[in-house]
């Protein structure tokens, strides 16, 4: 059978890597670019109209994640203010971290760091759903005395799509004199969120993930909280003294644009990225593929779908994807080594196991044929990699 000729681009379904900008997000941004430029820490009309562009943003970021605007610090991204709540919180007095084995490199990297110049770090394992259960960490916790340290561990998981209970890891640090950091880098936006209900101490977030503009992010630290932070760049004392430089005004708001429209149609986006996910694994169901699906059944990410596929290298599906579709093997920031992920890894898979993965992750502009598309394309790849290695066939 004839294949059609691929399409002129592929079909964008890399979400979790990056969501692109929405057109209100581009539309709130561009006025920023042309005729409003200034610097907003400046005390004249002009900069004092940017300075007010960016406070409606971080308070439209403080909504979405139902915290004070005071407490929104932008940053960079969230490799960034991961490196500020990790190195800004811990030193000489609050010097023990625990984190679990699945986190991004932006927290387990810092961490590492931080290690080498004495902080204790202890890593915390998960179940092999990717599931940090609050019972596990309270007893990790309670074999320690109480001196004080911080707990950090991701909302959302970007490689499996796992979510945690926030609300119950926070209780448990806390009851045990800790505080906790989480990175929602993946959720924020898509899951709902409560910094002050839920008693988070601190939590990161990344724009490009939520349909804003990559190259900023924010760090929201309780207000209350503010003054145990150290800063990592040391200038003119910007963003209360916790990240000096320059804050772009068009960066800061087409992030608040997209956390407007995140927190107005959060329930909807989340239903429809769920229902694409469920119907391309439907298609792959019908045809009796072999496959697992990782990370937690019901508690995961909308429209993230791992995949672990036995018999069949990911580089190889993926190549054979290229023209028809962008997805990903793991983590995008990871590609290019060459080592299993550290999360396949930590959630039991084998090295070898750990290369059949593929990460397929729905967005705001997927449609319903997409997921059909991508279920198809996925299925075509595999026959092709069966024929040409027919009955060859490789261990798990
Ligand atoms: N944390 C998680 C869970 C992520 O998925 C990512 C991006 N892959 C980051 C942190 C880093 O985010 P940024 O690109 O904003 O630095």
């Amino acid at each position: 059978m004839t294949q059609p000729a691929p399409p002129a681009e592929p079909l964008y379904l890399d979400f979790a890597a990056s969501a692109p900008p929405a057109e209100e997000v581009v539309d709130a941004m561009l006025p920023w670019l042309t005729g409003r430029h200034a610097n907003p820490h400046a005390d004249h009309w002009h900069g004092q109209r940017a300075a007010q562009a960016i406070d409606e943003a971080r308070a439209a970021i403080a909504t979405l994640i139902g915290g004070d605007p005071e407490g929104v610090i932008f940053t960079s991204g969230a490799t960034e203010a991961n490196n500020l709540a990790l190195t800004g919180l811990l030193g000489p007095q609050r010097n023990r971290l625990w984190v679990s084995k699945i986190e991004h490199k932006s927290l387990l990297a810092p961490a590492r760091a931080l290690e080498r110049d004495g902080v204790e770090v202890n890593m915390l394992d998960v179940d092999r759903q990717g599931r940090l259960r609050s019972s596990a960490l309270a007893e990790q916790l309670q074999r320690e005395d109480r001196r004080p340290g911080l707990v950090a561990v991701g909302h959302g998981n970007n490689e499996i799509g796992t979510i945690q209970d926030i609300a119950a890891l926070a209780r448990t640090a806390h009851e045990n004199g800790h505080w906790l950091h989480v990175d929602a880098s993946q959720t924020a936006g898509h899951n709902p969120l409560a910094v002050a209900d839920d008693e988070i101490d601190l939590l990161c977030l990344s724009s490009h993930k939520m349909y804003g503009p990559a190259g900023i992010g924010a760090l929201y630290v309780d207000p209350h909280q503010m003054s145990e932070l150290r800063p990592l760049l040391h200038g003119g004392g910007q963003e209360r003294g916790l990240r000096s430089g320059t804050v772009a005004p068009f960066l800061a708001v087409g992030f608040g644009k997209a956390a407007e429209l995140a927190h107005r149609r959060i329930d909807q986006h989340r239903q429809r990225l769920e229902s694409l996910a469920r119907s391309f694994l439907d298609v792959l169901d019908a045809q009796g593929l072999d496959y697992a699906l990782l990370g937690d059944p019901i508690e995961r990410l909308p429209g993230h779908v791992s995949l672990h596929i036995p018999g069949v290298w990911a580089d190889d599906v993926l190549g054979r994807l290229l023209p028809w579709l962008s997805a990903s093997s793991g983590a995008a920031c990871a590609s290019g080594e060459q080592k299993a992920s550290h999360v396949l890894r930590a959630v039991g898979l084998s090295e070898t196991q750990a290369s059949q993965v593929i990460r397929i992750s729905f967005g705001r502009t997927s449609q319903a044929s997409h997921a059909l598309e991508a279920a198809s394309q996925l299925l075509a790849a595999l026959r092709r990699i069966h024929a040409v290695e027919a009955g060859s066939g490789f261990g798990n």
